[in-house]
């Protein structure tokens, strides 16, 4: 099962260093595990990362590869830095930076094309799902976030409620075979099989029951991938 664990915007490079370092000694260097630090952790991690095949990558980046865009991060210098992923779409660049579906659309095309692998990121609001608009809300993102992206290329998608993420509310395993069954449902050929995480809220005591679910093919962690022992412990939990 894939681990992916988002940051968002914490640690300090001496934390960020010392925690790949632990990763590394206690996983080896599974490709199950991939790590996606704020911009500015990026060069210590990738440091810390030479010669693993423990994956990171950014939490966003702009459309263009360089030019007038200040505090912009570029898709090719994260690819030149050795990264091989970009988050597309996290909620958190939706509701609090105003990201669009359209400029979404922009930027999934742009790692694409720079040779990483876009996680795109999409999930109902609570208001949403009360509302019965689930299923709805998340079809639009998945199109919107694919219309300009190619889908030969490798990309993965992250089925994640906005209510249950950094909430300690997980999604019920219900909730979560349904959407990630749609999602599925919906993927074109050739990308029919790209990899499903499932994120909100994962931890070591939910892991489990969530890992043996169809089309579930790993997490996307945010508060929890930031200790290592519960990093690791939900990759062991979530073995199937
Ligand atoms: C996330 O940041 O994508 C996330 C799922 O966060 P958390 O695990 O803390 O809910």
């Amino acid at each position: 099962m894939i681990c992916a664990g988002n940051w968002k915007m914490n640690k300090t490079p001496a934390q960020a260093a010392a925690f790949v370092k632990q990763l590394r000694s206690e996983v080896g260097d599974s490709s199950d595990f991939v790590i996606l630090p704020p911009a500015l952790l990026a060069s210590t991690v990738a440091a810390e990362l030479q010669g693993s095949k423990i994956g990171w990558g950014g939490q966003n980046c702009y459309f263009e590869a360089k030019g007038a865009f200040t505090g912009e991060t570029s898709p090719m210098v994260l690819k030149e830095m050795g990264a091989g992923f970009c988050l597309v779409g996290h909620s958190e660049r939706r509701a609090i930076f105003g990201e669009t579906d359209q400029l979404l659309a922009k930027k999934f095309q742009a790692v694409q094309s720079v040779g990483l692998t876009p996680i795109l990121c999409v999930g109902e609001t609570l208001a949403e799902r009360e509302t019965g608009r689930t299923e709805e809300v998340i079809l639009n993102q998945l199109r919107a976030g694919l219309s300009l992206g190619a889908p030969v290329k490798p990309f993965w998608i992250a089925y994640e409620p906005v209510w249950a993420i950094g909430t300690g509310k997980v999604a019920t395993p219900d909730q979560v075979q349904d959407a990630h069954s749609i999602l599925r449902e919906a993927l074109p050929e050739p990308g029919k099989n790209a990899p499903i995480l499932y994120g909100g809220s994962a931890k070591p005591d939910n892991v489990a029951s969530l890992a043996s679910l169809n089309n579930v093919d790993g997490f996307l962690i945010g508060g929890a991938s930031l200790e290592v022992a519960d990093f690791v412990k939900i990759h062991t939990l979530s073995k199937r």
